[in-house]
């Protein structure tokens, strides 16, 4: 991960604590051999296909259209022992953002750590561990589904809205699929099933299964509309606490070659790359405490040194209630990207965090639409719950011929 040194670090308002990102591969077998429980089993998620593909939920779209984030109109399945906790309705401007489902395992009604986010970066790489396999290597490369709650092997698992068991099988893992209404589900991931098909499931009672040896987390995936959400938008999955912003670690321009290019001359077509991390506020436990996760939006500007805008702001990502189609994932994320303990065909990266690079400028920035000046490329990265983190990072179009040595003095 050589990238790290060429990173230029940006303005920031507080120090960097973040470990580096380095990658060193272990195989998982020498990790067995040495009795580290973790091995390739404790990411399934990168492995598993995509539940909301996987899974057809038959029925027919009627969740309405997404209001404000806690304007959300709930809908509540059959009565549940949670049902006093779903507003039937919502009323605009009403502050309190009421949790629509607790967390599957036990206490339901207090918060877990959440050590995946909707939308971090799923890399399994085929090719070996090396950085050509991580520049330009082929893989199953998706968007998270849900989210990784930790909890221990073998703890029991409930359904968290009552419905009826759609499948309960094993793929790429074990999963139980729930159905809870029209166009809407939950699928928890890495349990061993208690439960059959067609069985009818009561939330906070029914226990669907228990966490799969290793797993050390139940994935949850929530459907609405027919469509996969964000379960960690107000309104779902609580109580959940997130008072941590994300970081903008860095700011890169990049070459077409995908080389560093230095920010005091910048020429021609660039790409901006931005370094971007959270942390969950509630960490993980164990192997997982210090994994990061992504940002919910991420977007960008540029200004002039006095300010004036010379490029609105454009959204890179906004994963807050949808995540962008899998085939997109070369476009939102950069090269160098990587999962936690990312995966390189049998090499485990044990305990290694990943990296989220983000392509701000996907179709390339062309800087000679700029008149030759100063100017700063403005960053903000923000959470489900609206944290946020800014970072300037200046750079100096400079598309006029380079003359001899002492003559581009600025005046
Ligand atoms: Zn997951």
């Amino acid at each position: 991960m050589s990238t790290a040194a060429h990173a230029q670090i940006p303005t920031r308002r507080r120090p960097s604590a973040r470990p580096g990102t380095g990658s060193s591969l272990v195989g998982a077998a020498v990790l067995a051999a040495a009795g580290l429980v973790v091995g390739p089993t404790d990411v399934p998620a990168a492995r598993a296909p995509e539940p909301s593909t996987a899974i057809a939920f038959a029925s027919v779209p009627s969740t309405p259209p997404p209001a404000a984030p806690g304007a959300r109109v709930l809908r509540p399945a059959a009565a549940t022992s949670a049902a006093a906790l779903l507003p039937t309705q919502t009323r605009a401007n009403v502050a309190p953002v009421v949790a629509g489902f607790g967390y599957p395992v036990r206490p339901f009604h207090r918060e877990h750590p959440v050590r995946g986010f909707f939308g971090d970066p799923r890399t399994v790489f085929d090719g070996p561990p090396t950085r050509a396999t991580l520049m330009h290597g082929d893989g199953q490369f998706s968007f998270h589904e849900g989210v990784d709650i930790s909890a221990k092997d073998g703890t029991a698992v409930y359904a968290v809205r009552s419905g009826v068991v759609q499948a309960a099988a094993k793929t790429s893992d074990w999963f139980i699929d729930v159905d809870t209404g029209p166009g809407q589900g939950f699928t928890y991931w890495h349990v061993i099933p208690a439960v059959r098909p067609g069985q009818r499931v009561v939330a906070y009672e029914t226990v669907l299964g228990h966490v799969r040896r290793g797993a050390r987390h139940v994935h949850l995936t929530v459907t609405e509309g027919g469509r996969v959400v964000n379960p960690l938008a107000p309104g779902r999955l609580g109580p959940y606490r997130d008072t941590t912003p994300p970081r903008v670690r860095s700011v890169e321009l990049r070459s077409a070659g995908a080389e560093p290019v230095m920010p005091e001359f910048v020429q021609g077509r660039v790409e901006i790359v931005a370094d971007v991390a959270d942390t969950p506020t509630t960490p993980a436990p164990g192997l997982w405490r210090d994994m990061p996760t992504t940002p919910a939006v991420l977007a960008w500007r540029v200004e002039t040194m006095d300010g004036r805008r010379v490029r609105p702001k454009r959204t890179v990502i906004d994963v807050r209630e949808r995540r962008p189609d899998h085939a997109a994932f070369w476009r939102v994320f950069a090269r160098g990207t990587h999962q936690n303990m990312s995966v390189f065909g049998p090499h485990f990266s044990y305990r290694q965090p990943g990296r989220s690079l983000y392509r701000l400028t996907p179709d390339g920035f062309d800087t000679r639409t700029l008149p030759d000046a100063v100017y700063e490329v403005v960053v903000v990265a923000s959470d489900v719950r609206g944290n946020r983190d800014e970072v300037r990072r200046r750079f100096t179009v400079h598309n006029r011929p380079v003359t001899s040595a002492g003559a581009e003095h600025e005046r």
